[in-house]
């Protein structure tokens, strides 16, 4: 990793890899179809890459049958599996730089973010899980009779993982790191919008010493690609980051398929609630990154925010004012603070949300314009007053867009926070030890955060409550996911 990051042309910017890898190659689709894939910052065309479908993915899923059965990767002992994944995470460390551009012109994302989150949490993720590769064990139970009894913990087979454009590379590695540790084989379809990082950790991955076979990458559509993993039959799990809807439909094919294992991470309305006794300063920090880190583009956004109704005026102020700080533009400019959303279609789907928060009577304080006239950059968004039932306070929006809402008493705010089919995240802003830990046992939400926001480590759990997801990434809890339980009994 430098020190300093270099000031990056981004055509400069080397794409080593667009075809797709399956057992260890890199080929074009069986069509021999392309698709474009888009710099958010111009909507120029940055590369060409393989357009995966239903018989790629079968391939891949072959190649990951194969490699699973048969191949070294089920000889290698867990010990050395982790090593693989030590290796990886060096070759993306010494890669650092190389990556870090290639995520933020293919994303969008400010290059100082790309640099401070995505590739450390992404290395750290490697390496987590690295670790773990030679500690997952079974127990002894102790069961009536003259009988001896005993787990293992067994690589639930092939993986089918499907993941959003939001932090490719995150996302790529919270799904690879268990699913390695744990001696599964993998058959990955990248977000559309968003493919290249993960092509070229496909190559890091063969470079590593990862057999051929084991990561297998389809890029493609959703509908096409996406969903040919989500209903192959020989695909035994399926792990999924994205929409609800699409997480539904995911579900669904399992379900029509083979009752393959389905973990879900899925959309959300996250409450961050601000109390009159917090430490205001760092609550307001907290309640502007809570929503507008990475262009509002987190599915554990703080987009409601609930703030008690005597400091709520001067609050919605000062939020207005740390709204001007933030500096909308070029994302490989390092002063950069918000680049822009990531594609057209979720440009024009948040421009909507602006406009019907408009339309239904929300009090606009700040933003709510286009900037620039390329690419596509939004300024940040702040409405006041939001009603409980308006869309904007109810929909997930996935941009620069925060909805203030007042509230008077805990009850009340709990009773609110919870008023929503989502369940991934919360923050609570207090001194009260007492309010903090009320809150954050009452809250239904996955993960929550007292006097803070994002907060994210390896080795904590995150999924979420009612409509956000099934199951739980990071931590061991990832670990379950990607292992089937075997009970052996013998008589003595
Ligand atoms: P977003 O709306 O934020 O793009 P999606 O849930 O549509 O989120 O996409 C997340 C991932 O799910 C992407 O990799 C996408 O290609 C994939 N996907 C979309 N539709 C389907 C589908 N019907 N079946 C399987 N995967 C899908």
């Amino acid at each position: 990793m430098s020190a300093e990051p270099k000031l990056i042309n981004p055509s400069e910017i080397k794409i080593s890899q667009t075809k797709m890898l399956i057992d260890g190659k890199w080929v074009d689709s069986a069509s021999g179809k392309t698709f474009e894939t888009i710099n958010p910052a111009t909507g120029e065309v940055i590369a060409h890459v393989a357009e995966g479908d239903r018989e790629d993915v079968d391939r891949a899923v072959r190649a990951a049958r194969k490699a699973f059965e048969e191949g070294p990767w089920r000889k290698m002992s867990a010990r050395e599996r982790g090593r693989c994944l030590y290796r990886l995470a060096d070759l993306i460390e010494k890669h650092f730089d190389e990556l870090a551009a290639l995520e933020t012109l293919n994303n969008g994302k400010p290059i100082n973010e790309s640099r401070s989150a995505d590739l450390p949490l992404t290395i750290e993720c490697y390496r987590y899980y690295a670790g773990w590769a030679d500690k997952i064990e079974g127990k002894t139970i102790p069961i009536n009779g003259p009988f001896f009894t005993y787990t293992r913990h067994e690589p639930v087979g092939v993986v089918g993982q499907i993941i959003p454009w939001n932090f490719p590379l995150l996302m790529q590695a919270w799904k690879w790191g268990p699913a390695l540790a744990a001696g599964c084989t993998i058959v990955l379809k990248p977000a559309e919008q968003t493919p290249l990082t993960a092509l070229r950790v496909g190559e890091l991955a063969l470079e590593a010493g990862i057999p051929e076979g084991v990561v297998n990458i389809v890029p493609g559509f959703g509908e096409t690609a996406g969903a040919a993993v989500a209903e192959h039959m020989d695909i035994d799990k399926v792990a999924f980051t994205g929409s609800t809807e699409v997480g539904k439909l995911i579900m669904q094919a399992a379900g029509r398929s083979n009752l393959k294992r389905v973990t879900l991470e899925l959309g959300g309305k996250s409450p961050n609630i601000v109390f009159a006794d917090s430490d205001l300063d760092a609550a307001l920090e907290g309640a502007f990154q809570g929503l507008f880190f990475n262009q509002g583009q987190c599915c554990c956004a703080g987009s409601r925010l609930f703030v008690e109704k005597n400091v709520y005026d001067d609050f919605a102020q000062k939020l207005v004012e740390r709204s001007r700080k933030q500096v909308v533009g070029d994302p490989f400019d390092p002063k950069t603070t918000q680049g822009p959303q990531v594609s057209q279609e979720q440009f024009d789907k948040i421009m909507d949300y602006i406009r019907s928060g408009k339309e239904q009577g929300a009090k606009l304080l700040t933003g709510g314009n286009r900037v620039g006239s390329r690419g596509f950059f939004i300024e940040p968004t702040i409405f006041a007053d939001v009603g409980e039932d308006m869309k904007i306070a109810r929909e997930e929006i996935f941009g620069p867009v925060l909805s203030m809402i007042p509230f008077k008493d805990v009850d009340e705010v709990i009773a609110r926070g919870n008023r929503t089919m989502y369940g991934l995240a919360a923050a609570v802003w207090t001194k009260d030890i007492n309010k903090a830990h009320r809150l954050a046992a009452e809250l239904k939400a996955g993960t929550v955060w007292i006097n803070c926001y994002d907060v994210f480590d390896t080795a904590a759990p995150f999924g979420g409550f009612k409509m956000s997801g099934i199951g739980r990434e990071l931590g061991s809890y990832a670990l379950e996911n990607y292992t089937e339980v075997k009970t052996v009994t013998v008589a003595l």
